[in-house]
Formats: C-alpha cells, structure tokens, sequence
C-alpha cells in the first residue's frame, strides 16, 4: 500500500472539537491541497461521532470513531490501540497529534506498537520530495530545525496555538467508519474519578482572551483581582514560572517554554517582565496590553499598547470602567 496522506488524532469534549484539533484538521487540509493526500482522522471516546461530524467543516474526508467506553477509563492504552488501528487502515505519510498531555502518551505508544519515528514540538510540517519536513524551534525559538523521519514517514507531535484554525472553504460530509477494537487493559492504570475544574472558562490555550499575571502581583491573593479583571472579558487567566513556582496559581495556567503556547486575540500582562521564556509562550498574541511600573521592561519591546504605572492601581481602575461601558 503506498504511504499517503495526513491521519490525524482529533481531540474531542463532549461531542466538539477542541481547538487543537481544528488547528490539526487545518495544516493537514492545506497538505492535501498541495498534493499530499487525503485527510482522515481518529475520533475516540463519548461524543466522537458527533465531533467526527464537525470536521466535515475542516477538510477531513474520513474519519475512524470508537465510542468505546473503556477510551474514558483507560485513556491511553483504549486510545493508542484505536489509533493504531486507524494507522494499520490508511498507511499515512503523516500522524499528526496535538502535543497535549494525552497526545504525547498516545505518540509514545504508537511510537512502540508500530516502530514510528516521532518528532515532538513541532510547530509545522510540509512534504518535500514525498517526505514530511518538520519544523521545530529550539533554544527558546532562537535556532529553528528541519527534521525528517528516518523511514520517509511517522508521527509529529505539533503544538497547540502553532497554526490557526480556519474553517474550510468547502465544507464535506465525513465518512465516519465504526471501529471495533480489541483493548488490552490487564497492566493499564484506570482512571477513577475525575474532577473537574471549578473554573467556568476556556483553557488558557483555548481562550480568546487571556490575562497573565506574573511576580509583580506578589501574592496568591494579588491574582484575585487578575481573576476580576479577567471574568469581566471572559477570559482566562494566565500566569509566569515564578508564579507558579511560589504556588500563587496552577502550573496549567503557565505560560511559556516549559508552559503553554497560547494565540488569544487580546493577551494582557500584568507584572509581567517579558523574559524570553515567556514570551515564547505568548508573542503570537494578536494584541498585546502589558501594564509595568518599569518603564524599561521588556514586555514593552512587544506589546502594542504599555502602561506604566503600579498594577494595583491601575486595574481597578480599568475593572471600573468596563462595568461602566457594559452598563451602557
Ligand atoms: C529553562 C527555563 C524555562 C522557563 N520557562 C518559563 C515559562 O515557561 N514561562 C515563564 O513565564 N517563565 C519561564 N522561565 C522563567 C523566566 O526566565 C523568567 O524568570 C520569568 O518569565 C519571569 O517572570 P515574571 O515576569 O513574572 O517575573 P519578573 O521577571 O520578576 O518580573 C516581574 C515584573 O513585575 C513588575 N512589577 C512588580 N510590581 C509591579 C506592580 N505593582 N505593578 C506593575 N508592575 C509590577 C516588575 O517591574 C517586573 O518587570 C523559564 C526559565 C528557564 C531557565
């Protein structure tokens, strides 16, 4: 069977999409538009049909579903085997999979059961010659790679926020085929009981609008008022390494080289310095607010609006004006 196409691992939360996976579905439509091959993807847990069917919106022309049950209680194992089924079917020149937690566990397994190479933090992949081309920044972005597979063909992990997620111009109808997999679960560790988080809004990676708080707001409770300013917009709250290292906020909040890559339409800093491995996480913002009472902060070199001035100060005073503006 020649190796053709883009397979990739769409995740899904409660019947939608999640970004990332819109973000996948849209590199590998304009790989097949350059003359890649057909789009497919894995859609698994509760809800995946109904996802699978809103990637007809993307480009995706077939999509392989397992509803199985144990997908949810034994995630990784249920979900390597259902995808490596779907690798077996199609015999893809690419796997394509959102480097989230999930993501990494399934790549590593795939990784093993079928002997693929894969390449981690990848924020883009062509084909060159036949032969997938993926791009990966290293140092802190500083050095950009190229790397390919030794077999001409595997799996690239891609981070979340490196591609937009665009709706296809034509939208199709996704071939959803059922699949009946048999699931080894005799070793796998099993999910118990899960928790969901008392937040209402968006992951951070997910938002459209996030605001970040680093040391400068100085104590855990400094991150109440970042949490006002922030439900007022809608958005999410974001954070810096040292505030998570000071156990102000969740890491799932950080931002940054060893944090999240986030892409929101409006990023707000406050008390932030803007130090590389920041700004790596969040200078594809598309418009950038950083409020600092230093004037030479770096946050400053790339954001489109600064304001100079204590934070403490200044939020309530935006905060205010907000609820003013909502109130008409
Ligand atoms: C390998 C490695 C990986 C890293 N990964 C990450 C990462 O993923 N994410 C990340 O964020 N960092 C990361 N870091 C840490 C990074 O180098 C910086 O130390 C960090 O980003 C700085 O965080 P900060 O801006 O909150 O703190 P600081 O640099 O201390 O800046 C605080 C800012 O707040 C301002 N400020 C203070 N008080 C006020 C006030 N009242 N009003 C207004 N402004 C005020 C100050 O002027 C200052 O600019 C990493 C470092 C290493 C070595």
């Amino acid at each position: 069977m020649s190796l053709t196409g883009v397979l990739l691992v769409a995740e899904q939360r409660n019947g939608e999409p999640r970004r990332m996976a819109l973000e996948l579905a849209t590199r590998a439509r304009q790989l097949a538009d350059e003359g890649c091959g057909p789009v497919s993807a894995v859609v698994i847990g509760p809800g995946a049909s109904a996802a699978a069917e809103k990637l007809g919106e993307y480009g995706v022309e077939r999509a392989f579903v397992s509803e199985d049950k144990r997908c949810g209680s034994f995630p990784v194992v249920a979900e390597a085997a259902v995808v490596e089924r779907a690798v077996q079917a199609v015999a893809p020149l690419i796997v394509l999979i959102a480097a989230s937690n999930a993501g990494r566990d399934v790549a590593a397994r795939l990784s093993a059961r079928l002997g693929l190479g894969v390449i981690a933090a990848a924020t883009d992949v062509r084909v060159a010659e036949g032969q997938p081309v993926v791009t990966c920044p290293v140092f802190g972005g500083s050095i950009v790679e190229e790397k390919g597979f030794v077999d001409g063909r595997g799996v690239v992990l891609m981070r979340p926020n490196a591609v937009s997620a665009e709706a296809s111009p034509a939208s199709i109808q996704t071939a959803i085929e059922f699949l009946d997999v048999v699931i080894e679960t005799g070793h796998a560790a099993e999910i118990v009981e899960t928790a969901a988080e008392s937040s209402s809004s968006l992951p951070v990676e997910e938002s459209s609008v996030v605001v970040a708080g680093g040391r400068g707001l100085g104590t855990a409770e400094g991150f109440e008022l970042l949490r006002e300013l922030a439900r007022e917009l809608d958005g999410a709250v974001g954070s810096t390494r040292p505030a998570v290292d000071a156990g102000w906020i969740d890491y799932a909040t950080q931002i940054g080289l060893t944090g999240k890559i986030v892409k929101p339409k409006l990023y707000i800093a406050l008390g932030v310095s803007g130090a590389v491995q920041h700004r790596i996480g969040m200078q594809t913002s598309e418009v950038i607010v950083a409020v600092n009472r230093n004037p030479d902060a770096s946050i400053f070199q790339y954001s489109d609006f600064g304001v100079v001035g204590d934070l403490f100060e200044i939020v309530p005073r935006l905060i205010e004006s907000i609820r003013k503006r909502k109130q008409g």
